[in-house]
């Protein structure tokens, strides 16, 4: 059942659990005599976090991004309390391009059962619109929102005196998936190890994610995480040089987390092969791959593995070093 806890004065935390994969938070911001609503949990906590609601007035909702562990409430929740929504305009575009899936990212997918797929889709389609779009300094009673894209392109933090809200930027007990989505001048593993150093640099006391143990100390666990995709472009690129060139290939080459690629749910292999993308795009980026026809990448006449470990130490500003 959910619990709610006073992080700080007017910052309240609900944490909702049960019949859930992974728990999850929600947080109730002081605005005055109402709340700022931050996250709505999965469509399955609705009655949990709607009974939690029932004695407090909301200002408004806000969406850190939209996977269905965070927006699934979002329309019981804007029917119930009828208050504006609030999330980034790169999220509602993702959104729709996940609705008319791009046709070379099917053909690639054809042999990966999406059922999944048409679940999560059907929770965003009835997704309200926004009220308002979140734009990167805003702010937002005593909180300012930061764009913070990478795990999604229009993930958004919240910002705070103290405390900074991050959503799935980066979590202690797990690396967030980094996905790839068509959208022009998205290069989803470069823009999330720089919000990464973003967030991680921000003078406060604690990181407080969406998921698992809140952050104290976040250097050691940027540098984890900065040594974890160096080994995955390593792996990217070993796939490469053995003349791997789709997707599908490179990532069968990679060493996943939950185990090897052949032995995943269909689910966690359509985000391997979604972060796949992410670190050939990385490579390809810094000279060493060249990206081909239909989601194909090969090996560039230069690949230098000096330029990667480079790149990686200049987007750590010091934190990182190969
Ligand atoms: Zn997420
Ligand atoms: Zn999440």
């Amino acid at each position: 059942m959910a619990e709610t806890w006073e992080l700080a004065e007017g910052v309240e935390v609900v944490e909702l659990d049960g019949d859930v994969e992974l728990p999850v938070r929600c947080f109730l911001l002081k605005e005055d005599e109402k709340r700022i609503l931050v996250d709505t949990g999965y469509g399955e906590t609705v009655p949990q976090l709607l009974n939690i609601l029932e004695k407090r007035r909301l200002s408004s909702i806000v969406l850190t991004h939209l996977h269905i562990d965070h927006s699934g409430g979002a329309l019981a929740v804007k029917k119930a309390k009828n208050v504006p929504i609030i999330y980034h305009r790169l999220e509602l575009e993702t959104l729709n391009q996940a609705i008319n899936l791009d046709k070379s990212i099917h053909r690639m997918f054809a042999d990966v059962s999406v059922d999944f797929l048409q679940e999560a889709l059907h929770v965003l389609k009835v997704l309200p619109a926004p009220d308002f779009f979140a734009e990167d300094g805003m702010a937002m009673s005593m909180w300012r929102l930061m764009h913070t894209p990478g795990h999604t392109p229009g993930h958004v933090i919240l910002v705070g005196e103290n405390h900074a809200i991050t959503g799935d930027l980066i979590l202690l007990k797990e690396t967030s998936n980094v996905a790839y989505v068509p959208l022009p001048g998205y290069h989803p593993l470069r823009n999330y190890l720089e919000s990464l150093v973003k967030v991680a640099s921000l003078d406060v006391e604690m990181l407080v994610p969406s998921h698992g143990p809140l952050i104290k100390d976040p250097m050691p666990r940027v540098r984890e995480i900065f040594s974890h995709h160096r080994e995955r472009l390593r792996q990217a690129a070993t796939a490469l040089e053995k003349g791997r060139t789709s997707i599908r290939e490179v990532a069968e080459e990679i060493r996943w987390s939950k185990g090897s690629f052949s032995s995943l749910t269909p689910l966690d292999k359509w985000l391997a092969l979604l972060e796949t993308i992410s670190h050939l795009d990385f490579l390809a980026e810094t000279g060493y791959a060249i990206p081909g026809n239909s989601l194909t990448y090969t090996l560039s006449n230069n690949p230098d593995w000096r330029n990667i470990e480079q790149k990686l130490e200049q987007l750590s500003n010091g934190i990182y070093r190969p």
